[in-house]
């Protein structure tokens, strides 16, 4: 497919953030057990005051249709649950994604498992997919809670470095170290709800940032 370039700037796997999604591990989990995707080709609208959720785009590579990323999102119950791509509601088709590399080798070493019933997995799957997408969906972008998002990312990196620290590499156990864990991972956690609150709600539309990205 190509895009008009100057309308839209093209993110591949070349995007950091596209490439961060494909090469940290623990993203694994949101792809493999949450069925989370990210999209091959995703467009962003330039010159635009939208927010960003509202100016992003993913393009069906089969049907054409420019469908708005918020289509896929929870508070149209599509945010999860997409094991097989983004299912695009024009033609039926399923949207192409990136593959996290973890989960790609997890795939492949248990490929004796899942083969026999993908198919019948697959045909469930779309046929939920189309229920779905009858329902009339929200494209708009909702308020953004920075500190919900802040703390529970906060939570969810105390447990997974608290596992690492005291199972795999059996750090001593003190309720001191665990508080202060805790109490830096809130504040870390807080920081990153502002930083994400301010990716998701700056217009990137600054005249300096011309840069685009060959799609491929
Ligand atoms: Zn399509």
């Amino acid at each position: 497919m190509s895009f008009d370039k100057s309308k839209y700037k093209v993110w591949t796997w070349k995007n950091p953030l596209v490439l961060h999604w494909i090469i940290n591990p623990g993203l694994a989990f949101n792809e493999l057990l949450l069925g989370q995707r990210v999209p091959k080709i995703t467009l962003i609208e330039k010159d635009s005051k939208k927010p960003l959720a509202e100016r992003t785009f993913v393009p069906c590579p089969y049907c054409g249709t420019l469908h708005s990323s918020l289509k896929w999102t929870p508070q149209n119950n599509t945010a999860f649950k997409n094991w097989f791509g983004l299912y695009c509601d024009n033609c039926h088709k399923i949207i192409p994604c990136v593959r996290n590399l973890t989960s790609l080798v997890v795939i492949v070493l248990t490929f004796p498992v899942w083969y026999w019933f993908k198919d019948r997995w697959k045909q469930d799957w779309l046929k939920t997919q189309e229920v779905k997408f009858s329902k009339p969906l929200v494209l708009t972008q909702p308020e953004f809670k920075w500190w919900y998002v802040g703390l529970r990312f906060a939570f969810f990196m105390f447990v997974i470095t608290s596992l690492f620290n005291y199972v795999f590499f059996r750090e001593e156990f003190t309720w001191k170290s665990l508080f202060l864990d805790s109490v830096s991972w809130i504040i870390g956690g807080l920081i990153f709800g502002i930083v994400m609150k301010k990716i998701s709600g700056s217009n990137l539309s600054n005249r300096g940032e011309k840069k685009t990205q060959q799609a491929t």
